[in-house]
């Protein structure tokens, strides 16, 4: 039996939805630029493919906690998006093979430090400090199926409604998301992968109430704290 130097950290889990086990989350992978409109608003161009960056497993805000304010930030972002539970192991799927990695959907809310991320865009630095900060990935209960839900992704702050989209209008599907990301590492059970957000995406103040849903997988609540 192993012996550590430090307690271990604790696993981050996040509950499926009517079951008792939790999801143990190992690595958390996000799709950049995967809707036209938010492409768009964001300064990119139809040239640029989607890409991929990550945060860390431990950045899930489970549902009944709420996430609290970054430090270092004047422009707090929120960011709907569907997220893909990964079930089994897969590497170099294809696109009609991919759906049978799927454990289950969430909806999650990929919280962004705008101002420090389009400071490293400008300078060419990694994103880490803009992504991939604490409490940067609330996320609702996983709902278990592997067929991908299409209809509406929607946000509101305050009561009033920010982003409403389709995950149909995704420029990358779902299959297609998970085979390229399994090109590129190889995808384990645990793994979870958001997968980009429609446009209106906007500020977050202390205090604000975020909802948002993904039809057919559920909704996420939860209030920023202050630091
Ligand atoms: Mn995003």
């Amino acid at each position: 039996m192993a012996e550590f130097a430090l307690a271990p950290p604790p696993v981050p889990l996040v509950p499926v939805e009517g079951e008792t086990g939790e999801f143990p989350v190992r690595r958390i992978l996000c799709v950049g630029r995967n809707y036209a409109a938010h492409r768009a608003e964001m300064g990119g161009d139809e040239r640029d493919p989607p890409f991929f960056f990550s945060k860390p497993a431990d950045a899930v805000v489970p549902p009944g906690r709420d996430p609290v304010f970054p430090p270092r930030t004047n422009n707090l972002h929120h960011e709907i998006e569907l997220v893909v539970a990964i079930g089994a192991p897969g590497r170099e799927v294809t696109p009609p093979a991919a759906l049978g990695l799927v454990f289950g959907y969430a909806v999650g809310v990929d919280l962004t430090r705008r101002d420090l991320q389009n400071a490293a865009k400008d300078k060419g630095h990694p994103w880490d400090a803009g992504k991939a900060f604490d409490d940067s990935a609330p996320i609702s209960a996983i709902r278990r199926g592997t067929e991908p839900p299409a209809g509406r992704i929607w946000l509101s702050v305050n009561g009033a409604v920010k982003q409403d989209g389709r995950v149909a209008d995704m420029i990358w599907s779902v299959a297609e998301v998970i085979a390229e990301a399994s090109r590129l590492w190889a995808l384990k059970p645990g793994d979870l992968i958001f997968t980009g957000t429609p446009e209106g995406v906007g500020p977050l103040n202390p205090g604000d109430r975020v909802e948002g849903g993904v039809d057919g997988v559920g909704e996420i609540a939860f209030t920023v704290a202050a630091q």
